[in-house]
């Protein structure tokens, strides 16, 4: 029999890609989302990409505790994976109890129902905001967690504390964290990738965006770091990529293939890129020129994150394949084909 994984959040753009890969992997899925920040675009186009109309949707909130359990109730889940979380960092300085009470609670519930449902394996989507301005570099899992600079950050490291404490209580739940360093680009297809509702926060959207004149001049922020170039470094990760890592550590959940109750994993590619470079790389493969102007730092942004991702290729037999230049193409692609929809 198929093993079935639950996809919180699975109708926006991470959960959407990893959607196909599940699901192209031989698995089946059943995805949940309250909507709150998409559309059912990415959840149409993962029809689309992989033929089949007949993926469960479930229009509910993971902090509707019964709800979760229903879900649970209708479908045998053998793992899950976390999405369904609020992901603006700004919004979060200003919202911290939306923040935390969503984000916290929605998880707490799938850590719940799992338990009251004979117990789960659990992938919790993390970030590499984690280790903050990482004082060695690359950073690897072992590297410290450094106090988090907003409350979206410190909903991470909250929940992968909750996930690595239940592990430890409740034989029955296993629990894997994939920290994401930047994911970037769409699915080759253009069928499915980022929508960010109103001005996007994140830089390629903003790239994009700005490509296409939707947005007049994108601002790079700041060029006095001590970089080689004085803009940030980061280690963007293609979204595809990203997606088939979490097949990969779901396989090895259900295969019983861990080598702890609960393991962490760097997702990136080990490979720093300016902020210069990345947007002078999508300019050449794509063919267009963007209006740009370096203003004053962003507050809150590290110099420089990027990942040591040895352990990941090791153990989850899994690397980063894309190169930044496909993923900048791929970007391009959806934010054209999004265009033509309108
Ligand atoms: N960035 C920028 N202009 C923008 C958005 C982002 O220069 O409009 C820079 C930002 O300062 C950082 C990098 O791009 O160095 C990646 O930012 P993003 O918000 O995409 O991800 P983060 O690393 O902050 O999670």
């Amino acid at each position: 029999m198929k093993k079935r994984v639950l996809v919180s959040g699975g109708a926006g753009y991470i959960g959407s890609h990893v959607s196909v890969e599940l699901i192209n992997s031989g698995y089946d899925i059943v995805v949940a989302d309250n909507m709150s920040n998409c559309d059912l675009t990415c959840f149409e186009g993962v029809k689309k990409i992989t033929g089949r109309e007949d993926i469960p949707f479930v229009k509910m909130d993971f902090c509707d505790m019964e709800a979760v359990n229903r879900l649970f109730d209708e479908y045998r889940i053998d793992a899950v994976i976390h999405f369904a979380a609020f992901k603006a960092v700004g919004e979060s300085v200003a919202k911290p109890v939306l923040y935390y009470k969503n984000n916290l609670s929605s998880f707490l519930n799938v850590l719940e129902a799992a338990m009251g449902h004979g117990g789960c394996n659990v992938l919790f989507s993390s970030s590499a905001t984690v280790y903050g301005e990482a004082e060695k570099l690359p950073v690897t899992e072992q590297s410290p967690r450094l106090p988090a600079t907003s409350p979206y950050g410190n909903t991470k490291q909250i929940c992968e504390d909750i996930l690595r404490d239940t592990v430890k209580a409740e034989s029955s739940i296993k629990g894997i964290a994939l920290r994401y360093f930047n994911p970037i680009g769409a699915h080759p297809s253009a069928l499915i990738g980022e929508l960010p509702r109103g001005v996007p926060n994140n830089l390629v959207p903003f790239i994009t965006q700005t490509a296409i004149g939707k947005r007049e001049r994108l601002s790079i922020f700041g060029n006095d770091y001590p970089t080689p170039d004085g803009t940030c470094l980061r280690d963007y990760i293609d979204i595809v990529d990203l997606a088939k890592a979490h097949v990969a550590a779901v396989r090895r959940m259900l295969d019983g293939k861990m080598k702890k109750d609960y393991e962490i994993f760097n997702i990136g590619t080990g490979r720093p890129v300016s902020v210069a470079e990345l947007v002078h790389s999508f300019e050449k493969v794509n063919g267009v020129k963007l209006n740009y102007a370096y203003v004053d730092r962003r507050p809150g942004d590290v110099t420089a994150i990027w990942a040591d991702t040895a352990l990941a290729n090791e153990e989850l037999g899994w690397k980063a394949e894309r190169s930044v230049d496909e993923t900048l193409e791929s970007a391009w692609a959806w934010e054209k084909h999004l265009a033509g929809k309108e």
